[in-house]
Formats: structure tokens, C-alpha cells, sequence
């Protein structure tokens, strides 16, 4: 089927208290590994393209191998912009295919976020697209935490009619130093208090047991990126260990790293789905 927006997923699997994963792909390997997941576990999916790829034509490509395998299967398949930067960006993530865009404000002040979110959320809505914003912010780096609150959720979902709501409740992006702990009990009062889906980025090395508590809550939508892309270079350099000087092609060289990528998105997957 023709790739869908998160709107024909999140609602109802939000509903369902289950979460789609949504992974950071960028390249055709990674891309089919978590295709091929998504078929394996029979269980819609979100493949999402960080915002950097955009800056040439890799974006691009990206979306057409997607619509391509879209096209192939039942499954329903989300193409995703994550942390669109702007509006110029957004409309290009657009019209190259994406049914699914960002728009990251998460720095601004809310009155500013909300601005800027509600011009993105218009564009988006008049060509069919769904949107998602962040509140509060969840830092790359040594970045600052900035948690989310309800009274800020209920006022920027109300202010933007954004489709999905990324919250800050303890996650970071990238590896964590020591364990994170999630604020259930703040994920549980904005959950309260808005109804449309929440997202949780950051999810990489979140124990499973906080990640089904915060699916309880009302996230609908969980972002993997940083576990998945080691992944993919841990696996090239095991590869070349094992192999040595001996020269493969390099279809034949990916295919077991692929491989890894697959069985780690259906065990996420499955997670998400509290299977
Ligand atoms: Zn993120």
C-alpha cells in the first residue's frame, strides 16, 4: 500500500496502549533491515530520516526505496522527518515523499514553539501530512534536560492541533552514561490530560520494563536511532575481523550486519507491542 501518516496508526495504537516503533534509518541496508522487521513481526512501522540527510539528496533516495518496499506489503509504513529545522525543510520532506514530518521548536520558549508549530501543522494538514512537535526539551549531548509539563502539553496541543506530542520525561538522544529514569508519574498526568498520541525520544537503552510503563501512559510512538546505527557499525567491523584481507562484495559483506538490524527492530518491535 502507498506509505500512510502517523494518523492512520498512532490513534489507535495509543488507544490500545501499544507504541510503533519508529526507527532512524540511513541507507538501504539499514532501511531494509527494518522493513524486513516490520513484514517478520507483521506490525506497521515508522521508518524516519534525521534532518541532516536533507541536506543533499540522501533524504531522497531514502524515500523512494521506501515507497518502493510500501508498495510491496499490506503493512502499514510511516515516512517520517525528525527534527525538521524548518519550515523551508519541511515542505521539501514533503514534496520528495515524506508522509510524516517534525518540526523541532523544543529550544524556543513555548509562546515561540507554538508559533512556529502552528504555521508548520497548517502546511503540513493541507497536503495530507501528519505532524509531530516537541515540548519541553530532550538534549543531545550534555545538552540541558528540560521536563514537560501538562499545562504546557494541553496548551501547545490545544494552540497547534499537532498530531503527535514528543514530552520530555528523563530520556536523552544518544548512549546514556548511567541508566535513565523515566518520570512516570509526570508522563501519567500529561497523559491525563491530552489525548492524542505522545512520543518518547531518546528511546535507545531505556529498560523495557520503564518504556511499558510510559506505553501505559499514552506514548504511542518510540524513537530509536542511536542502539540501531551502532548496530550497523559494530556489525561492519565484526565482519571485517572475521573476514580479514579476504575480499567480499559489498552486498555480500552487509547482508549479515542487515541481518542483526532485522532481529534487533522485531525484538523493539515487539516491546512496543507489549507482545
Ligand atoms: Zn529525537
Amino acid at each position: 500500500m502507498p506509505l500512510v501518516t502517523l494518523n492512520e496508526i498512532l490513534p489507535k495504537a495509543r488507544q490500545n496502549k501499544r507504541a510503533v516503533a519508529a526507527f532512524n534509518v540511513a541507507n538501504l541496508e539499514t532501511l531494509l533491515g527494518v522493513f524486513k522487521a516490520a513484514e517478520q513481526e507483521s506490525s506497521p512501522v515508522i521508518i524516519q530520516v534525521y534532518q541532516r540527510l536533507f541536506k543533499d539528496e540522501r533524504a531522497e533516495l531514502i524515500a523512494a526505496m521506501a515507497a518502493r518496499l510500501a508498495g510491496k506489503t499490506d503493512i502499514p509504513i510511516v515516512l517520517h522527518l525528525d527534527h525538521g529545522t524548518s519550515i523551508e525543510q519541511l515542505k521539501r520532506a514533503i514534496e520528495i515523499g515524506y508522509t510524516s514530518v517534525m518540526i523541532d521548536g523544543s529550544q524556543l520558549s513555548l509562546n515561540e514553539n507554538i508559533d512556529l508549530t502552528a504555521g508548520a501543522v497548517d502546511i503540513a494538514h493541507r497536503t495530507g501530512v501528519s505532524i509531530e512537535a516537541e515540548i519541553g526539551h530532550v538534549p543531545f549531548g550534555d545538552g540541558k534536560v528540560e521536563l514537560s509539563t501538562p499545562e504546557e502539553a494541553v496548551k501547545f496541543a490545544g494552540q497547534t492541533g499537532v498530531d503527535a506530542l514528543a514530552i520530555s520525561i528523563g530520556t536523552a538522544h544518544g548512549f546514556y552514561k548511567e541508566e535513565p529514569y523515566l518520570d512516570i508519574e509526570r508522563a501519567m498526568e500529561i497523559g491525563k490530560s491530552v489525548s492524542i498520541p505522545l512520543v518518547l525520544h531518546g528511546g535507545t537503552g531505556v529498560p523495557e520494563e520503564q518504556l511499558k510503563k510510559a506505553i501505559e501512559c499514552g506514548v504511542a510512538k518510540i524513537n530509536i536511532a542511536t542502539e540501531l546505527q551502532n548496530l550497523f557499525i559494530r556489525g561492519i567491523a565484526s565482519e571485517l575481523e572475521k573476514n580479514g584481507e579476504k575480499f567480499i562484495p559489498v552486498d555480500l559483506y552487509f547482508r549479515p550486519v542487515e541481518e542483526k538490524i532485522t532481529e534487533y527492530a522485531r525484538a523493539k518491535i515487539r516491546v512496543c507491542g507489549i507482545k
